[in-house]
């Protein structure tokens, strides 16, 4: 259960990281859009949690990258004080999801589930 946190709030990701390791995620955490990038590639995690502001590369912008290269990565974005606006461009992006900050950690570890669970239902050994 391989799961990338991306996002930009050092405080979040350890934050994140130690609550998904607790439940035996295998965690990695990468704090800009391009280190996002390099991690997906090397890393190649199932379920992406993904910040949508970031400095330099925004998380728009490593969605679209991530759904282009790795269609079957589930990406959930995680948001502030978007737009709807924005939130409506990720969905047509390819986004399996979003949450709003402050995190309700209950409903993104159900909704991290969610997501690994519809993998493994199309699953090809
Ligand atoms: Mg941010």
């Amino acid at each position: 259960m391989k799961l990338l946190i991306v996002d930009d709030e050092a405080e979040i990701c350890d934050f994140l990281k130690s609550f998904f390791e607790e439940r035996n995620y295998d965690v990695r955490v990468a704090s800009s859009g391009q280190s996002a990038l390099k991690a997906v590639e090397e890393f190649k995690p199932q379920v992406m949690l993904l910040d949508i502001k970031m400095p330099g590369m925004d998380g728009i912008q490593v969605l679209s990258e991530v759904k282009k290269k790795f269609p079957r990565t589930k990406v959930i974005m995680v948001t502030a004080l978007e737009t709807r606006d924005k939130i409506e461009e990720c969905l047509r992006l390819g986004a399996d999801n979003y949450i709003t900050k402050p995190l309700s950690l209950e409903y993104l570890e159900n909704d991290v589930r969610e997501k690994l669970e519809s993998l493994s239902g199309s699953n090809t050994p």
